[in-house]
């Protein structure tokens, strides 16, 4: 395992459990050193700026002025030479087949129909055998267009879970057990989650129930709550995003880390993602296009091949050539992470943002109006 960063920090993309995508920004420096009382700042990854992990989620540079240094988990295990989380449980996308109770999440095995129970302590039980960094507490999910009480009860419910990992936790040296959020687009069942489950000392927090069809100016404002109540000295992980806009959005806001299934669903519909945005490859105005998909990139598909031969691939042997396009996003994820990291260690990051908003939208000032009012609200203007 591998402590999660230090400032000059990593950005990462990663694969999860679920087949997500991780990236991180961290890199302001929190001392986080209660396990093994490393100093902060000078691990940081030994191999690529944009960290791969087997399976998980990591932290970079924090674009907060006022928390100029990088946040650090604990140092992990030796026995893995890549950061990686467990991608934890995501009983939202289950939910046809689950019911959950306060004994746990029950559901139908999608293979065999056995019902299972997943309690909070077995969560962990499997979670600790897996040995990843970081490890997610088993929450109560609702999907963020859910209204009313059962967002109170699943807020409270996942306060309650989290209690129960802590407890069943038996590796908390060499693992990370990572709260999560919850309380859907509600300010008051937020904040008030925020302040009971800050009150664990719990190595990082994950904002959860976001991302989940909510708009996103709903989104931003939900975002940008959590990370002002949550500790600066420990990393902030965001679930389930990973729009290139998004990401460098909620950078600003102070959110560390990331994961979401886009980057490698999209090019498994032959989306390549490009600066601009992105490139449909199968489009017949690729047929004869002899360029890298971004000439700028390091990446084997883009040292390899060209638009035409990945459009004609993605006529002919479409497998190889998702599977080809995959590779290319994943490390255009990396590559926009590091930069995100590099900007902030070199008090850039306004510009960056500037400079990245006009690369996408052809003009910073075309960039989403929630984007735009996003970035005012942390001082970072687009005009
Ligand atoms: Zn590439």
């Amino acid at each position: 395992m591998q402590p999660l960063q230090g400032p000059g920090g990593r950005a990462a993309a990663a694969a999860r459990a679920g087949g997500h995508s991780g990236v991180h920004a961290s890199g302001h420096a929190g001392h986080h050193e209660r396990h093994h009382g490393r100093a902060a700042g000078c691990a940081g990854l030994p191999h690529l700026p944009g960290q791969h992990l087997p399976s998980g989620s990591e932290a970079g540079p924090r674009a907060d002025p006022e928390s100029p240094r990088s946040p650090r988990l604990h140092e992990l295990a030796p026995q893995s030479a890549d950061g990686e989380d467990s991608g934890g449980f995501q009983m939202v996308s289950l939910v046809s087949l689950s019911e959950v109770t306060e004994e746990g999440v029950r559901f139908r095995s999608p293979y065999d129909g056995e019902e299972t129970l997943l309690s909070p302590e077995r969560s962990v039980e499997i979670q600790n055998a897996l040995g990843s960094d970081i490890i997610m507490q088993l929450d109560d999910v609702v999907s963020s267009t859910v209204t009313g009480p059962r967002v109170e009860e699943a807020m409270f419910r996942s306060i309650r879970w989290l209690d129960r990992c802590i407890a069943a936790h038996r590796r908390p040296d060499q693992q990370n057990l990572f709260a999560i959020i919850q309380g859907g687009l509600d300010a008051h069942l937020r904040t008030t989650c925020l302040e009971e489950m800050t009150k664990r000392d719990v190595p990082g927090f994950a904002i959860g129930g976001l991302s989940g069809g909510e708009s996103k100016n709903q989104f931003w404002r939900m975002v940008a709550l959590s990370t002002a109540r949550l500790p600066r000295d420990k990393p902030r992980y965001l679930m389930g995003v990973g729009y290139a806009t998004d990401l460098v959005v909620c950078v600003a806001l102070g959110c560390d880390m990331f994961d979401c299934v886009f980057p490698t669903r999209t090019a498994r519909f032959g989306s390549a993602l490009v600066p601009t945005g992105n490139l449909q490859l199968k489009k017949k105005q690729y047929e004869k296009d002899f360029r890298p998909i971004d000439p700028e990139c390091a990446c084997p598909t883009c040292q390899t091949h060209s638009r035409a031969f990945l459009h004609a691939l993605l006529h002919s042997d479409n497998t190889a050539a998702l599977h080809h396009l995959t590779v290319h996003n994943i490390a255009y994820q990396l590559q926009l992470m590091s930069a995100v990291r590099a900007s902030i260690v070199e008090k850039r990051f306004p510009d960056f943002v500037r400079q990245f908003m006009g690369t996408m939208y052809g003009d910073p000032t075309l960039c989403p109006t929630w984007a735009t009012e996003a970035l005012a609200s942390v001082g970072i203007t687009l005009a």
